[in-house]
């Protein structure tokens, strides 16, 4: 097989990214991104372009010269992060406190440079949709598009791609696993709810801080447990608060947030219910009334062997370096919806090793990665179609 030549057009797939970076979005209100995304991807005259999927979500397909085939999805995230940016480049966010800190807008240059080789080198059979997917950073958006009527019904794919940057590895190096590759989490808010009174009578009110103070302690013992769990399991309190700041009152209502981890279902499963029993038991104890739900579950993401298989085959013919990562990542992906659902694979891709870490306020995806993502997917593409 003849290997891929890079997009022609890299010039303009960099100005993309930077401008994408230069006008961020948050979760669920990439508009302007996803009209961006629509009106960039016109010069490629792609089959057929989808938008408003699962919200923002824009999707276009790239038939190849027979139509019948197999269908290759590749995804891409729309969303930046509430992070202010310490960068001071010509291409600087001009969000105040709005950031592309994940890279997600380099993400999206590479899904286009995937598209400027589906026009320039157009496949045998079958069809790739390029999916540009809002609000990952909340988990939101992968499950609200595949909620999307259409997307079952007019895009329904055999397999399913996707690629994240990943700092501290080196630059263009290829990151795979079988199996779990990012962990499951669930975010978790507690309320508490006791009575409140004046300070100067709190024999007259029910403060919960005592309770809140037990929850945190108890926390703390349940996860040091590690002989419950079968794997990799965490919970990390992110944020408590306790009534109002108001010297002249005793609180009667707190609330405790707190994320939970792991890397295998029914870890999480267990630590869930466990946590569960240390804030029932504690309210019972003080007499508080509590509320407790789940908020931005992202599933494991688990990958598909055969799907893994083709991407190592990929990244070795394009001449890249290419590893297994021992352990599955501690953050959480909601493609693992996309995984759960249909054969695919999650891998990342080295920014490199001294490049800043995800979410921190000075990262800025390195754009020496947009040939070689948007070829790598190609490759993949044209090893199923092509064949
Ligand atoms: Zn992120
Ligand atoms: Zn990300």
């Amino acid at each position: 097989m003849t290997l891929p030549v890079s997009p022609t057009d890299l010039p303009a797939l960099k100005q993309l990214r930077q401008s994408l970076h230069q006008y961020p979005e948050l979760s669920g209100a990439e508009f302007k991104t996803a009209e961006r995304i629509v009106s960039y991807l016109q010069a490629y005259n792609p089959s057929k372009v989808y938008t408003g999927l699962g919200g923002t979500g824009v999707a276009a397909v790239f038939d190849g010269k027979v139509s019948e085939g197999p269908v290759v999805l590749f995804r891409a995230e729309l969303d930046a992060l509430p992070i202010a940016e310490t960068n001071t480049f010509s291409y600087t966010s001009v969000q105040d406190g709005t950031g592309h800190k994940c890279g997600h807008d380099g993400h999206m240059a590479i899904l286009a440079g995937l598209g400027s080789l589906l026009h320039t080198q157009q496949l045998q059979t079958g069809k790739v949709i390029l999916l540009f997917q809002p609000a990952e950073e909340t988990g939101a958006g992968a499950w609200a598009v595949l909620q999307d009527a259409r997307f079952e019904k007019e895009l329904r794919p055999d397999y399913v791609f996707a690629l994240h940057n990943l700092p501290g590895f080196p630059l263009h190096q290829v990151v795979l696993r079988k199996g779990v590759f990012a962990a499951a989490s669930t975010g978790m808010v507690i309320t508490l709810t006791g009575k409140s009174s004046h300070a100067a009578e709190p024999e007259n009110g029910l403060n919960p801080g005592l309770a809140m103070a037990e929850i945190l302690l108890s926390f703390d013992k349940l996860i040091a447990d590690k002989t419950q769990f079968e794997d990799l399991t965490l919970l990390t309190v992110i944020h408590a608060r306790l009534g109002e700041v108001a010297f002249g009152t005793n609180p009667g209502h707190g609330t405790v947030m707190a994320t939970l981890r792991s890397y295998l279902p029914a870890d999480l499963q267990k630590l869930k219910i466990r946590a569960e029993q240390v804030v029932a038991q504690t309210a019972l104890r003080h007499g508080l009334q509590f509320g407790i739900t789940f908020v931005e579950e992202f599933p494991a993401t688990v990958n598909h062997p055969e799907a893994v298989g083709l991407v190592q085959e990929a990244g070795l013919a394009l001449g890249l370096s290419v590893i297994e990562a021992e352990t599955p990542f501690r953050w959480s992906e909601d493609f693992g919806h996309l995984t759960h659902r249909y054969p695919g694979a999650f891998f990342g891709l080295g920014s490199g090793v001294s490049q800043p870490q995800l979410h921190h306020a000075d990262f800025d995806f390195p754009d020496e990665l947009l040939p070689t993502g948007a070829v790598l997917f190609y490759q993949i593409a044209a090893s199923i179609l092509n064949s």
